[in-house]
């Protein structure tokens, strides 16, 4: 599990506006592994969907790349024409948005719509691998013919899962998948693609900011604040090790599942993030930070290895 699939280096996207320039993923670097389920959470507004719509090339202006680089299966995303992007996209990434179940075609039938995946991109496959992947997402063959509107919401939203899967991807990202859904629902389908995950050997970048649900189905976990890799490493020395004060400000906040702590301290963080129009000098946490010291203010902290995989950019570690 040591190949990287996707591999990000210092990686820059701002919005440019009338009001200037903001700086919405700040100099990250990060790698996805093959078969690997590698997850990112942070607050709204810190840059996880910026991210992975400029990794897609899918970013809506007024965003820009400004710097860095992006590797997938060798080829250099940020070099692709438009037609080898449009191969890329769907046939080798994949996503599901939060809005998934919502962007289905209500006059065409799930299984139509599956169908139609496979023609616009020339792939094999008719009725019978349709009712095949709506089945391993946890629909029954049967409701092949159904319409959107006779699906509850969660079953919308594995039709979005299968559609994401239709082509073979080796990597799907899914950014927020399960927001919208209650937490019965939404465990089951993590659950769901964690076995498919294992079962068929892609790669996801899991997207969410309850980072509970996070430790529970990735790998490895990236934590980002303020358009910055704050922590990044494998779960379960996140989940025991963690070393950034946010990240254990969002295991208070989110605490593991099963651990115990069930309560949840919406508060353990105070304050919110800053706007990245403006973001603080120094180290971006240290205004909401427990531990800061005059240090932080005054320069930015050197990303530092603490173990195999793990690291962190904080000045009390570096
Ligand atoms: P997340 O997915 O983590 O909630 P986003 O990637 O959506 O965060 O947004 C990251 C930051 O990018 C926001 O905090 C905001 O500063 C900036 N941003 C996003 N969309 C726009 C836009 N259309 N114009 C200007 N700035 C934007
Ligand atoms: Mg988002």
């Amino acid at each position: 599990m040591t190949e990287s699939l996707l591999t990000i280096r210092d990686f820059c996207v701002d919005y440019v506006t009338d009001e200037g320039r903001v700086r919405a993923i700040d100099d990250v670097s990060l790698d996805v592994k093959r078969g690997e389920i590698l997850g990112i959470a942070g607050e709204s507004g810190s840059g996880k969907t910026t991210l992975v719509q400029a990794l897609l090339r899918i970013l809506p202006p007024p965003a820009v790349i400004s710097r860095g680089e992006i590797m997938f299966e060798g080829k250099d995303i940020l070099a692709l024409e438009e037609e080898e992007l449009r191969a890329m996209r769907w046939g080798r990434i994949s996503m599901v948005f939060q809005s998934a179940m919502d962007s289905l075609n209500p006059v065409v039938t799930i299984g139509e719509q599956i169908e139609d995946t496979f023609r616009a991109h020339n792939a094999k496959g008719g009725r019978d691998r349709a009712a095949e992947l709506l089945d391993m997402v946890g629909i029954p063959g049967d409701r092949v013919d159904s319409y959107a509107h006779q699906l509850s919401g969660g079953m919308r939203q594995r039709v979005g899962i299968a559609l994401a899967l239709a082509l073979e991807p080796s990597l799907v990202i899914l950014d927020e998948p399960t927001t919208a859904l209650d937490v019965i629902v939404e465990r089951e389908i993590l659950q769901e693609v964690r076995q498919l995950q294992r079962k068929l050997g892609f790669s996801v970048l899991f997207i969410t900011h309850d980072l509970a649900r996070m430790l529970q189905v990735s790998d490895r976990v990236a934590i980002f604040y303020a358009a910055r890799l704050a922590e990044i490493g494998p779960t379960n020395e996140l989940r025991s090790n963690a070393r950034h004060p946010y990240t254990r400000g969002l295991l208070k906040a989110f605490p593991p599942i099963g651990s115990g702590t069930e309560a949840r301290d919406a508060h353990s963080i105070p304050g919110s993030p800053p706007s990245l129009r403006n973001p603080p000098t120094g180290c971006r946490f240290h205004p909401r930070c427990d531990q800061a010291r005059p240090e932080c203010a005054a320069r930015e902290p050197h990303q530092t290895t603490l173990s195999e995989g793990h690291k962190a950019d904080c000045i009390l570690t570096d």
